[in-house]
Order: structure tokens, then C-alpha cells, then sequence
């Protein structure tokens, strides 16, 4: 919540590079099948939450435009690459997996549903595992160390002590 409890949002790439903060409600979340959403987020579709132009701000880096056609330009981060809106004459819509908790951002309308690939409506059928039942990626696992942006705001990224 900001002072005058207006709800606020943050989000931002996975390398840290580009931020953004909106404060305010969140217009309708949707997932886009067309095939340029398809094609910009190289995933089945396009998770998108459209929001108040005036109530948001990057707070870190420069988003990358591509414009995708004459009138829609996609934004993403020039550094990791990770989508982050679809721009449009009527508005702004940012990608609802690089908001730092999704999770409340629940798409309630399909759109391009011509283009649906044929195997989405069946996904969560599909058999499921933890990550860490896999016991042959244990070892690989123990060693990781990620590079990500932490899922919230940071005073200065990458952090001092990380090392590439
Ligand atoms: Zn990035
Ligand atoms: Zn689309």
C-alpha cells in the first residue's frame, strides 16, 4: 500500500536490469493466444494485466521496444530479455510473470483464441513433479547459484558479492 492507500505493485526482469512500480488497481488480467504474443514471449501465450498509464513508473533501467507491427510495440529488458509489456494506442498491459508476486493476478478473459495450440487446455493434466524429486538433479541443484532478481525491490543489483 502507498500513503494514501492506493495498492502498489512492483515487478521487474529476471536480471534486475528494468523495474517498474505501479500504484493503483489493475485493470482485467488476461492470457493472449495469438500468434505474436506466442512469438514475443516464446511461450504458448501471453499472460498480460493491463494498468493506469499515469500510475506507473520504471524505477530501474530502460525498457527495449520492438515494434511488432505499426501500431503495437512489446517491451523487454535489452539486457536478459525477459517480456514485459505490450504497448498499444489504448494502453499499456505488463507482463503478469515478471510482477514480483503474481500470484494474485488472475487472468479472467482468453483472447486470439483461433490461434490456441492444441495441447494448452491439457497442460495441467499432464503428470506433475516437485523439483526436488528429481534425485539425479540433486547434486546439480546444491550448486546452483542464482543470478535472478530477488522478488522485490533492491537498493543497488547485482548484488556486491556476486560473481559471474
Ligand atoms: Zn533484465
Ligand atoms: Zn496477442
Amino acid at each position: 500500500m502507498s500513503l494514501d492507500n492506493k495498492p502498489v505493485w512492483a515487478g521487474g526482469c529476471q536480471c534486475g536490469a528494468v523495474r517498474f512500480r505501479v500504484e493503483g488497481a489493475l485493470g482485467d488480467a488476461s492470457v493472449c493466444h495469438c500468434r505474436m504474443c506466442q512469438k514475443a514471449f516464446g511461450s504458448f501465450y501471453a499472460p498480460l494485466v493491463s494498468v493506469d498509464e499515469a500510475g506507473l513508473r520504471w524505477t530501474r533501467g530502460e525498457r527495449k521496444l520492438f515494434r511488432s507491427s505499426n501500431l503495437v510495440g512489446r517491451g523487454f529488458c535489452g539486457d536478459c530479455g525477459t517480456p514485459l509489456t505490450y504497448e498499444a494506442p489504448d494502453g499499456i498491459a505488463l507482463a503478469i510473470g515478471a510482477f514480483d508476486d503474481p500470484s494474485g493476478i488472475a487472468p479472467v478473459i482468453q483472447f486470439g483464441i483461433e490461434a490456441k495450440l492444441p495441447y494448452v487446455d491439457t497442460v495441467c493434466t499432464l503428470p506433475g513433479r516437485d523439483t526436488m524429486e528429481d534425485e539425479q538433479a540433486v547434486e546439480f541443484l546444491a550448486r546452483i547459484v542464482s543470478f535472478q532478481h530477488p522478488d522485490h525491490d533492491t537498493e543497488t543489483w547485482p548484488a556486491k558479492d556476486t560473481t559471474i
